[in-house]
């Protein structure tokens, strides 16, 4: 034995499972931005925060019968990012293209929900967004600005032009955005129609949503959480999903036409520790439900 082998180890990885880009079937990338935060910042601290959780659960999933031990991850580490928004949605286009070019699945952690607007206009034509978020972030504009987290996904509408944007868990919204849903065709289905209808009432629902479409990114916002479950988050929300429903919801919606995904906005200055966990939970669950899929 070597110094290698008893006195260091490589630094933190999601999951632990280091495989090399070549072989891996899911590249793992952290995009530390929160410039365009309205509310509590922090979420560039994340993909550190939820990497170090990630080494601290089970790999085992229960819902999907599946070890990701078995699976096989790359983390190519953090996207250089700039203060500039537009320039930083850029670089993170380009990045999504190469591993989607390379056939491989982005695993992408936030950072503010602004990320899935580079990431989504990377994958072309034909998709549909599935998003898990307490929010639509619908808005035309906020303070000032067109682009943030709080009005991204119209701008995916607009930009990337998705077959359909499905919105899960919504429970806090303004006027504008209900006026600009309806007429823009984007469907949601709030925590309140969840609680009362059933988790399995919302999965038949969800698929009916996604019928006919081949090509999914999905999106988790972990502000879909209920702050009892999540409370580091940028803007945090009463009234939403217990983690059970969630994890219910994603094992059982995911599956291989899911291209890319994120999970976004935890702020991890304010966290005890659990939103973390809840993260890297969020993704073990999203990836073993893909490869519960992939394997058949
Ligand atoms: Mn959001
Ligand atoms: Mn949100």
């Amino acid at each position: 034995m070597s110094y290698r082998e008893l006195y260091t180890s490589s630094p933190a990885v999601f999951g632990g499972l280091q495989k090399s880009f070549s072989e891996a079937s899911y590249v793992v990338l952290g995009v530390p931005f929160d410039i365009t935060s309205t509310y509590r910042t922090g979420a560039r601290f994340a993909p550190l925060a939820i990497r170090e959780a990630s080494l601290n659960i089970e790999t085992y999933s229960f819902r999907s019968h599946i070890d990701l031990e078995d699976a096989t991850l790359h983390d190519i580490g953090d996207l250089s990012v700039t203060s500039d928004t537009q320039e930083t949605l850029k670089r993170l286009e380009q990045v999504t293209r190469e591993i989607l070019a390379a056939k491989k699945t982005p695993c992408l952690i936030g950072g503010e929900h602004i990320i899935t607007l580079g990431a989504a206009r990377a994958v072309t034509k034909d998709f549909a967004i599935l998003d898990f978020d307490a929010h639509l972030d619908l808005r035309d504009e906020y303070m000032n600005l067109k682009t943030s987290h709080t009005t991204f996904m119209r701008r995916i509408n607009e930009q990337a032009k998705p077959r359909r944007i499905v919105e899960i868990g919504t429970r806090a919204v303004c006027k504008q955005e209900l006026d600009y849903a309806k007429k823009a065709g984007i469907s949601f289905i709030t925590t309140q129609q969840i609680r009362k209808e059933g988790v399995d009432k919302a999965i038949e629902r969800i698929n009916r949503l996604l019928r006919n479409i081949k090509k999914v990114y999905l999106t988790v916002d972990m502000d879909v959480l209920d702050p009892a479950f999540a409370p580091a988050v940028q803007n945090p929300e009463p009234d939403g999903l217990c983690a059970h429903m969630l994890f219910d919801l994603l094992s059982a919606v995911c599956d291989k036409r899911i291209v890319a995904f994120d999970v976004v906005e935890v702020a991890p200055p304010y966290d005890n520790g659990v939103t973390s966990i809840q993260a890297a939970k969020t993704i073990f669950e999203i990836m073993s439900a893909i490869q519960k899929d992939v394997k058949g």
